[in-house]
């Protein structure tokens, strides 16, 4: 079982334990909004939450906090559990919707409004807004703030029942018009919205309102700790409001840490579902979305997910993590595991002209120099290979150590070549081929293998290769802040060149094999992984990211 680095809230934890608080208990829950796909962000408060649950012997739920009917969808709550389960966290029997809970929390509210603690206002939204005041002005009271509580009971029960327009009434609770905070200037508890909710579908046309649900959904699931991002810091004063009017037990505590933001890309469901919707990515699961779907699809792991969020570990105070910080976890995490493999993303044609025609030579190459263990694989040799074409310069400057004219190179797991002559296409002088010779003293791993040479290339055995088409990106923003003030609207910012497709590649054959999701390190390349689009006659790969790291620690 693995433990999280030490937080603050684990500590605010180890005290509660030690005053044997919640009898001892620590439950606490993954309440995600189903609007939307998970992001990076998410997967910090899902290892959070589970990682604290677990290490204190404590329990954490999965809650769909689903009580904005308009935004919420089913395909949203099904990604979101596909997700949670593939990060490798259980909730085993402890699912809940928060909308299990609006029998309950209607009764809650009823009981606020006979005990005084709630009104039925019939202002507008506008003119809530304009009587709330400001940080600097108190509020003004409601003229329908003194109703009693019978005309309040019976106006609430008539908007249950759908007596009044959407947006016609709402329920406050009765705080204090005049407090320093304005979210407990009596803010609204219910509205009247008539929504099909993808649960409850047209049973409720009144929907609770988030600062209400929330704390009292989680003292419906005994919750104790309450885990949630900064933002609602001075919403907890409403949150113990709540749990003190209604006089729940147990009281459950809110918690706030910083959320995560990422350089050179946007993390907000609403920004992701605009370029979703929008087109400007294939999908929620595009690879260059940071939706946990994205990072799947592009080839990331869950460990090294779980790694990145460990590493950033949890803080009271905002930042902004580098990208390459992530980069840097998926690395670092295949370089240990993914297979190695050889695959030419701009093949050129290399005759060997001393080597027998019809002749196949199966050599032997390592799977994972990190892992003698995975062992090894067999790679074709014949006369007629491919190698990258940027392996090769007629005129090279000083220290080029590939191939050109008359000088030598090794060929990964095979021989030294020499390149003896240059074949252009006669129209254009483009290079289509080198005529090249090998030195059979120099199979790799023979005895007579003593001859050094500086270059090492990848290649691929010409008659053996498998069609191959490859999906390269890069950051999907160009600022490191696509959110920036002086941006009118982040999608400006977006990196016109994030995907760039390569089609004509060419894969050393045991690549045939690949599944999709399939990981392997594409030697001198980076780390590549099997895309659900191949077909039977093309394997497709995304680039997950490339050998050169790029975080400075
Ligand atoms: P978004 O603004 O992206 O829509 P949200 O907070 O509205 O995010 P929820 O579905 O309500 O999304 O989030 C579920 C849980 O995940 C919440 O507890 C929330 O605090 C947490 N969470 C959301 N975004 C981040 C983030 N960037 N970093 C850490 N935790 C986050
Ligand atoms: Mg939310
Ligand atoms: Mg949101």
């Amino acid at each position: 079982k693995s433990f999280l680095p030490p937080n603050f809230i684990q500590t605010i934890i180890n005290d509660d334990l030690k005053e044997n608080k919640n009898n001892g208990r620590v439950h606490t829950r993954f309440p995600p909004e189903p609007n939307g796909y998970l992001h990076i962000g998410h997967a910090k408060s899902v290892c959070l939450n589970f990682g604290i649950a677990a290490q204190n012997g404590g329990l954490c739920n999965l809650r769909f906090d689903d009580t904005n009917p308009s935004k919420e969808e089913v395909e949203y709550v099904e990604s979101i559990k596909t997700d949670v389960r593939w990060l490798g966290f259980d909730w085993e029997d402890r699912m809940y919707y928060a909308s299990d809970y609006f029998e309950e929390l209607y009764r809650f509210a009823e009981q606020l409004i006979q005990d005084g603690q709630a009104y039925v206002c019939d202002l507008s939204a506008q003119e809530i807004r304009e009587y709330r005041g400001t940080l600097t002005e108190p509020g003004k009271d409601s003229p329908f703030r003194n109703r009693s509580a019978e005309e309040n009971l019976n106006l609430f029960r008539r908007m249950r029942t759908g007596e009044f327009a959407d947006g016609s009434r709402v329920l406050r609770a009765k705080i204090d018009m005049a407090s320093p905070n304005l979210n407990m200037r009596d803010p609204v508890l219910y509205r009247i919205q008539r929504a099909h909710h993808h649960r409850t579908g047209n049973d409720w046309c009144i929907y609770p309102m988030y600062d209400y649900a929330h704390p009292l959904s989680d003292a419906l699931e005994k919750i104790t700790h309450s885990i949630c991002t900064l933002e609602f810091e001075n919403h907890r004063p409403l949150y113990d409001w709540v749990i003190e009017a209604c006089r729940t037990d147990p009281r459950p505590q809110q918690i706030e840490f910083a959320r995560l933001n990422l350089t050179y890309t946007v993390m907000s469901k609403r920004k992701l579902r605009e370029l979703v919707e929008q087109g400007y990515v294939s999908g929620w699961d595009d690879p260059r979305m940071p939706t946990i779907s994205g990072l799947r699809r592009r080839g990331y792991t869950p460990e090294a997910i779980k790694d990145f969020c460990d590493r950033i570990g949890v803080a009271k105070s905002n930042s902004t993590v580098d990208i390459a910080m992530l980069e840097h976890c998926i690395r670092e995490d295949l370089n240990k595991r993914a297979p190695r493999a050889m695959c030419v993303l701009h093949p050129l044609r290399v005759v060997i002209e001393n080597y027998p025609e019809g002749q196949v030579e199966w050599l032997k190459a390592e799977i994972n120099p990190e892992d003698p263990t995975m062992g090894t694989r067999e790679v074709p040799f014949s006369r007629v290979i491919y190698i990258e074409q940027e392996d090769f310069m007629e005129n090279p400057p000083k220290k080029f150590f590939r191939l050109s004219p008359g000088t030598e190179v090794r060929l990964k797991h095979a021989y030294i070549i020499k390149c003896v002559d240059v074949v252009k296409d006669e129209k254009t002088g483009e290079i289509v081929e080198l005529k090249c010779t090998y030195d059979p003293e120099t199979k790799s791993g023979m005895a007579q293998d003593h001859r050094k040479v500086k270059g090492t290339l990848h290649w691929v055995s010409a008659a053996h290769a498998v069609p191959a088409e490859i999906r390269l990106y890069e950051n999907l923003f160009l600022k490191e802040n696509p959110e920036e003030e002086d941006s009118a609207d982040f999608k400006a910012n977006l990196n016109p060149q994030s995907l760039t497709l390569l089609k004509s590649c060419l894969a050393e054959p045991g690549l045939a094999q690949g599944m999709p999701g399939s990981r392997f390190q594409f030697l001198r390349q980076g780390y590549f992984c099997v895309d659900p689009d191949s077909t039977k006659d093309v394997l497709v790969f995304n680039r997950i990211v490339s050998l050169k790291d790029s975080w400075a620690k």
